[in-house]
């Protein structure tokens, strides 16, 4: 090919698609940035993990411990059990609460599918129920006329940051005689204050469960997970589950699962956990910023902070009414800015769970919002720059 001197100054097309137009000092936008994060605690990291592999120590060692009784301290519960993930951290939850085969667990179809797949997996039977279409949790009334003599436990997901209504979700429990087990995933750190109870994400039913995946707000470099509760005989038994059913090596006196969060992710999420309130604080930081420019839209629905939680924004997720969401995103990847839909396909109409479902048109604010949510960026390291790139390239689409 011929190339002339024009020609060979015009770049790739592809590349020229995922970056900023009209800045070229601007720092690339991504969902998640966690390359800059890391620069940030670099010496620390690496020391660290450099100490690590000097130990030999990869599995169990001190950080684990010690990991564990900080994350005790900084939510005030009793016991922490760290574990491989957090899907496997809401499968020993369940483990421990010794469902049999068909028992029925709710669980909000409006979530990432771990809930569902976990108690699907048991062989007990996931009950879908709504949110509530402006906080994204699970809706206690669709929950209540759900129960059956069946029902066993309730899974309320934190979903996007925020808490499920903890004091009604504890009170269907009392009243219904269910085990409540919390998946705090993408809201570790935030506070619930109800006026019956109050406390730290995950500590308030009879277990929380969390996920340390690089991307959640305290996320390690691999993969990690967490329990935690209150209830010292159920720490006991689900430490057990977690460890191959035994207590005393080789004597197995239950059946269990092998999952452990190792030294080098320990090590790591020590120092991550004393940045955990100010990345925090940096994210609602980025949350308002954009609230501020895009709450007088018409078609867009800004969060609802409930008077019951505060928002640790793990998404910042809006409502787009009368907007064409394929096409405002397609505007702004054109523009540099990445978005994602959490999420697109809500559990009941998976096609693997199609079994437990009553299909398409049983859970329309559901399906509502599978059609209108679109998340922004959102990370701890987000410039002004960026946010206002955003903010101006959303509002141009919208008033195109
Ligand atoms: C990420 C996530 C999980 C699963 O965590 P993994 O560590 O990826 O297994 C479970 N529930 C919710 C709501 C999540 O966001």
């Amino acid at each position: 090919m011929n190339r002339t001197a024009h020609d060979s100054q015009i770049e790739d097309p592809k590349s020229v698609s995922s970056r900023p137009i009209f800045s070229n000092r601007m720092k690339p936008i991504k969902l998640v940035d966690l390359q800059s994060q890391y620069h940030k605690i670099k010496p620390e990291v690496d020391a660290a993990i450099g100490e690590v592999l000097e130990s030999t120590m990869f599995i169990g060692g001190e950080h684990v411990k010690n990991f564990s009784q900080e994350l005790e301290t900084y939510l005030n519960v009793k016991n922490v059990i760290p574990c491989a993930n957090g899907t496997d951290a809401l499968q020993i939850a369940l483990m421990a609460l010794d469902l049999k085969p068909g028992d029925e667990v709710l669980t909000p179809s409006f979530t990432y599918i771990a809930t569902c797949e976990v108690i699907a997996l048991l062989q007990l039977e996931p009950i879908f129920v709504e949110v509530d279409p402006d906080t994204f949790t699970i809706d206690i009334n669709d929950a209540r006329s759900k129960v059956t003599p069946k029902t066993k436990a309730i899974i309320p997901v934190h979903l996007y940051g925020q808490c499920a209504n903890m004091d009604e979700v504890m009170k269907l429990a009392q009243s219904e005689n269910l085990k409540v087990i919390e998946d705090t995933a993408q809201a570790i750190g935030a506070t619930y204050t109800g006026s019956m109870f109050s406390g730290k994400a995950g500590t308030i039913g009879d277990v929380g469960t969390t996920s340390f995946f690089p991307s959640k707000n305290l996320g390690c470099y691999g993969d990690g997970g967490a329990l935690m509760t209150n209830n010292d005989e159920f720490a006991k038994r689900i430490r057990m589950i977690a460890n191959h059913g035994q207590l005393k090596r080789y004597y197995h006196d239950d059946i269990g699962v092998n999952s452990r969060l190792d030294n080098i992710q320990a090590a790591v999420l020590r120092i991550k956990l004393n940045h955990l309130d100010s990345y925090a604080k940096s994210r609602q930081s980025v949350a308002d910023y954009y609230t501020s420019q895009l709450q007088d839209d018409v078609n867009i629905i800004t969060p609802k902070i409930a008077a019951y939680s505060d928002h640790v924004f793990h998404q910042y997720t809006v409502k787009l009414e009368g907007v064409d969401r394929q096409g405002l995103q397609d505007y702004l990847e054109s523009k540099g800015i990445p978005t994602n839909i959490y999420y697109p396909v809500p559990a009941h109409l998976q096609k693997g769970y199609a079994h437990y479902s009553d299909g398409e048109g049983s859970m329309p604010v559901t399906e509502k919002l599978s059609r209108e949510v679109l998340s922004f960026p959102i990370h701890t390291e987000m410039d002004e720059e960026q946010l206002k790139h955003i903010a101006t390239s959303i509002k141009e689409y919208l008033t195109r």
